[in-house]
Order: structure tokens, then C-alpha cells, then sequence
């Protein structure tokens, strides 16, 4: 039998490795009413990961009345459209205030469904089963859920914790190689905003899944969620050191807006990858992050990302696109930085110039 991993998160706990030993079924049928119990899928997750689930409770009387939320995939579907339909469903499935959802799918569907789930009948339980890499590492994690608003990222949401979190890296199976490799961005993100040890590792780490790297793959995730638990665990909400998790996101989200309605949208993770490129060359003029350093990482994330081309003439409504970043206070963009790896600084800042030399900096590797 695979290993199984706890971690005590502040008001749950999460569990890594197979989905069949890790306890969800247990759990669900000690608390909840089958009757009572929710399930949201994309279309993809209905197709590929909603079986292993379901197998879960197949023997069990009443499985038949555990109803399915199907929403469309995709940062696109992540509105407030989304919400209300996932909310009239348990309208019309007359869920209570005791009903359960079970959001299985990426950062998209564990963001929308903890969102509908906080807000019907003043809130409901939900527990996340993420089912990509960025949402097992990051987004299922944390207690942050919420949409998009006219393409501006999560503007709408609230901070409210899952009841469970139960991690299979199995899932990781039928993931593109490309969403892994976005996911992979949130990993470099831990280790360099918080281990130089588990960078060293994260950079050996190979990023085909198979079921013979399970174990290894149930490791760097466990790492990953250590990490950001425990900068969660300090600052739940946001008010000064959870800002760390914010390194690369803050030029990252704006770029990822910025080709979000475009013929080719950069995923999450993508953007993610050029953020962090971008915010390490401000934090060597900011913060006196070494060069040398910057450079080797940045080839190393652009070995492992494709590369996207940025336009000069785009650099204006990317910047643009930073004042708007809901971080911001007081009309100055806000970073978090990086004196060192593991040495993060919060509440940083650089002029548009500096912004735009930084994406120059990307341009030219
Ligand atoms: P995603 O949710 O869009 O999923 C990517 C694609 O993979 C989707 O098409 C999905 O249907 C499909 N998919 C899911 N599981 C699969 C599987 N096992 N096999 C095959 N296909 C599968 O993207 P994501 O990268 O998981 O999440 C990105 C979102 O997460 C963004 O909206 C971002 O803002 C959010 N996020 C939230 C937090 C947080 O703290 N709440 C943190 C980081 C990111």
C-alpha cells in the first residue's frame, strides 16, 4: 500500500497519496447524507477523474442520489455566471444547509465551487480532491476561493477553509504535459520563496508522471504544501507575510490577463513563470538579489516553459493591468521580492521604467 501523508492545515487537515487509502469515502459517509452530497466536475474531470471517486461509493445505499455539477472548464468559466449556476443546482436539488461539495477538479473548479459552496444558504461544506498539479500544490490550499470579474483575477471571492483536502497525484496521469509544467511554476515558487534546499531538489525533479514516480511526485507535493501551509498557517488573511506566496504573480496576473480573451491565453502557471522571471531582475535592483543567480534561474524556468513573445508596444497595458492588481494600495503597484532564495520581502516596489526593462530582461534570454 502507497504511503499516506497528513498535514494539519488550521481548521482541516490534508491528505496525500491514493485516493482509495487516504479516507475520503470514510470521511463523507460519517458526516454527510449521500442524499445531501454534491459532486462538481468539468467536463474533463466527469470523464477522467470522477470514476476513481465514485468507485469510492459504489456499494454504499443511495450512491444513485450523490448528483453531479457539471460546469464548463477553463479561467474563462471562473465568473459570477458560474456561481449561479452551480448555486441554482443546489436549489434545485433542494440541498440543505447541511449539504456537502466536493470540488474535483484544478484551481478553476476548487476556487468557483469554494466560492458557491461559502455563499449558498450563508455556506455550506465543501471539500477539495484537486486534481491537477498547480491545485494540489497551491490553489486547493489555503482558504482563498473566489472568480474572476470582467477578466480581472479573483476581484470576487472571500477567504473561507475546505473541511478536507484529499490529494491523489494518480490524477496527474491523464494531465497534459503543458498543464503540468504550468503547475510546476507554483513548485519553483515554493522553493524559491522558502527553501533553498527543496529548490535544489525541485530542479532534479523529473516532470513525466508515471505511476513508478508516484511516491516522488507525493513527496515534492507534500513539500509544496508544507510550504505554503505554513505561510498560510502565520497570516491567514493576507494582512503581511502571506504576501510571499505572491512573488512572480503580481507581473504574472497581469500578463495572464492580459492574453486572457487572446487567440493563445497563457495558462496560470505560464504567466506565473514570466512573473517570476520579471520579479527576479527587479529584486536585484530592489532588494540585491545576486545576478548571476537571477540568470541561472531564469534559464532554468525558460527550460521548462515556452517561451512567449511580449511586445513593447504591449508593455502599456500590461502595466496597466498592474494598477489594477487588487494588491495594490495607495496607487503603487505592489511585489513581494526576493533579497535571496528563501529571503522574500513583501511590499515592494519599482517604477514602470524598472517594470518595463524587467520585461525587456524576459524579451532578451
Ligand atoms: P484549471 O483549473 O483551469 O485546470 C486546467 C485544465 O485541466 C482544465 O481544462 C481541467 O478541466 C483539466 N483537468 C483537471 N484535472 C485533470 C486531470 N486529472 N486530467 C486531465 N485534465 C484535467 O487550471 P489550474 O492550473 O489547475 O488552476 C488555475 C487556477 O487556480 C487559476 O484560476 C488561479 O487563479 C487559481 N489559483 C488559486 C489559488 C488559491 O489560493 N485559491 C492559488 C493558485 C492558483
Amino acid at each position: 500500500m502507497s504511503e499516506i501523508i497528513n498535514i494539519k492545515a488550521n481548521t482541516y487537515s490534508v491528505t496525500i497519496g491514493s485516493l482509495a487509502n487516504g479516507g475520503v469515502g470514510q470521511y463523507v459517509l460519517s458526516n454527510y447524507r449521500l442524499s445531501d452530497t454534491f459532486i462538481l466536475v468539468d467536463e474533463h474531470t466527469q470523464k477522467l477523474c470522477l470514476p476513481a471517486l465514485e468507485g469510492l461509493f459504489s456499494s454504499e445505499e443511495g450512491v444513485e442520489k450523490v448528483e453531479k455539477i457539471l460546469i464548463s472548464s477553463g479561467e474563462l468559466n471562473k465568473t459570477l455566471d458560474t456561481i449561479t449556476s452551480i448555486t441554482r443546482h443546489l436549489s434545485s436539488c433542494n440541498a440543505s444547509r447541511r449539504a456537502l461539495l466536493i470540488n474535483l477538479g484544478g484551481g478553476v473548479l476548487c476556487d468557483t465551487g469554494g466560492f458557491a459552496a461559502s455563499i449558498y444558504k450563508r455556506g455550506i461544506d465543501f471539500i477539495n480532491i484537486p486534481t491537477t498539479l498547480l491545485s494540489q500544490v497551491d490553489a486547493s490550499i489555503g482558504g482563498k476561493v473566489g472568480v474572476d470579474l470582467d477578466g480581472l483575477k479573483n476581484y470576487l471571492g472571500v477567504f473561507n477553509n475546505p473541511r478536507a483536502v484529499y490529494i491523489d497525484p494518480e490524477f496527474l496521469k491523464t494531465l497534459s504535459k503543458r498543464e503540468i509544467i504550468a503547475g510546476f511554476a507554483e513548485v519553483i515558487k515554493h522553493g524559491l520563496i522558502a527553501d533553498r534546499e527543496y529548490f535544489e531538489l525541485i530542479k532534479k525533479h523529473d516532470l513525466e508522471y508515471s505511476t513508478e514516480s508516484k511516491e516522488r511526485w507525493s513527496e515534492l507535493i507534500a513539500r509544496s504544501v508544507e510550504i505554503k501551509n505554513e505561510i498560510v498557517l502565520s497570516d491567514p488573511t493576507e494582512q503581511g507575510q502571506r504576501k510571499v506566496l505572491n512573488f512572480g504573480h503580481t507581473v504574472g496576473h497581469a500578463i495572464e490577463t492580459f492574453f486572457l480573451e487572446s487567440e493563445s491565453p497563457l495558462l496560470h502557471g505560464e504567466a506565473i513563470g514570466i512573473g517570476m522571471v520579471c520579479e527576479l531582475f527587479l529584486s536585484c535592483s530592489v532588494t540585491g538579489f545576486n545576478e548571476d543567480l537571477r540568470d541561472a534561474i531564469s534559464n532554468f524556468i525558460l527550460a521548462n516553459f515556452q517561451k512567449r513573445t511580449l511586445e513593447q508596444s504591449e508593455y502599456d497595458q500590461i502595466i496597466s493591468n498592474m494598477y489594477a492588481d487588487k494588491k495594490n494600495q495607495e496607487d503603487r503597484i505592489n511585489f513581494t521580492f526576493l533579497s535571496d532564495i528563501g529571503s522574500p520581502l513583501v511590499d515592494q516596489h519599482a517604477d514602470e521604467a524598472a517594470i518595463g526593462n524587467a520585461l525587456d530582461y524576459y524579451s532578451g534570454l
